[in-house]
């Protein structure tokens, strides 16, 4: 699919962020027919593509982290996972074509959540992929030769009407989440969350000036102790934080005693959950 707004920022090449903020605002960005079938123009869906557990037997898992986050007609792939083919597999089982996505977003540059971006662009180079301007320019250049667009990040960053980056945080490795806007509050979407978990849910906050409802994907806590773990649990119910849903590196440790601190509001996930929120930021499903 093409559209006057899409070969203007092909042809301009690679954009920083303000000035694609600038564009996409005025061009927005494409819808999934996937989304518009399901009928949640109204809601905020996470599919999770790519993670190391199960939640639906259909989708297979290996150690990464992939998602796709659909907002009205708006689709974005958020980190392709370690592996091309499993990233295009699960994406089938999922009834999302890779043509639906939009834009993609890379959260930091370790393998299993970069491995598929090559696979992915193969099939689908009509995107803008926004990653940290740090990475390095092997890469950079991997991806314009494969004829996407690259918009390199550092400050937060919109990728489409209700998803912008968290911003690049330094810590070990540099890393940028998605932060999602819903009426209620933000969802934050981390990738590894090697900066913290906690430390990206504020910089969401502070940025958007919204309160985060909800935080999801890798929290990097598989080594944490039990007490740190209730810190910070701690520390994100103080930020107003009602919904979780760890996955990936956060830990068997971290996914057993989140879901006993916020009960109904643990979000069981894992590779084929879905997880839908409504206007009010309350999940669904
Ligand atoms: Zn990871
Ligand atoms: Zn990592």
């Amino acid at each position: 699919m093409t559209s006057p707004g899409l070969a203007r920022r092909a042809r301009s090449g690679v954009g920083r962020c303000a000035a694609l903020a600038v564009i996409l605002f005025t061009a927005g960005c494409f819808g999934s027919e996937n989304h518009k079938e399901l009928g949640e123009k109204d809601s905020i869906v996470v599919t999770i593509i790519y993670d190391n557990y199960e939640f639906d037997d259909r989708f297979k898992t290996a150690c990464g982290f992939a998602c796709v986050v659909t907002s009205g007609t708006d689709t974005v792939l958020f980190d392709t996972g370690g592996d091309g083919d499993l990233l295009l597999s699960n994406m089938s089982v999922s009834e999302f074509d890779p043509t639906d996505m939009d834009a993609v977003v890379i959260s930091h540059i370790h393998a299993d959540h970069t491995g598929g971006l090559d696979a992915f662009l193969r099939v689908n180079s009509d995107v803008d992929v926004f990653i940290p301007k740090t990475f390095p320019d092997w890469l950079k250049g991997r991806i314009r030769t494969l004829g996407a667009r690259i918009i390199e990040t550092e400050e937060p960053c919109k990728v489409c009407e209700k998803v912008w980056t968290t911003g690049v945080l330094n810590g070990r490795i540099d890393e940028q989440g998605l932060s999602v806007k819903t009426s209620s509050g933000l969802i934050v979407i981390t990738g590894c969350a090697h900066p913290g978990i906690l430390h990206m849910a504020q910089a969401a906050q502070r940025y958007a000036a919204l309160p985060v409802k909800a935080v999801l994907g890798g929290f990097h806590l598989g080594g944490a102790s039990a007490s740190e773990i209730a810190d910070l649990i701690h520390s994100l119910k103080e930020l107003g934080v009602t919904r979780v849903a760890p996955c990936h590196c956060s830990g068997d440790q971290t996914r057993r005693l989140m879901s006993e601190a916020f009960g109904e509001g643990y979000l069981p996930s894992g590779a084929g959950a879905r997880l839908v929120f409504a206007a009010q930021g309350r999940a669904q499903e």
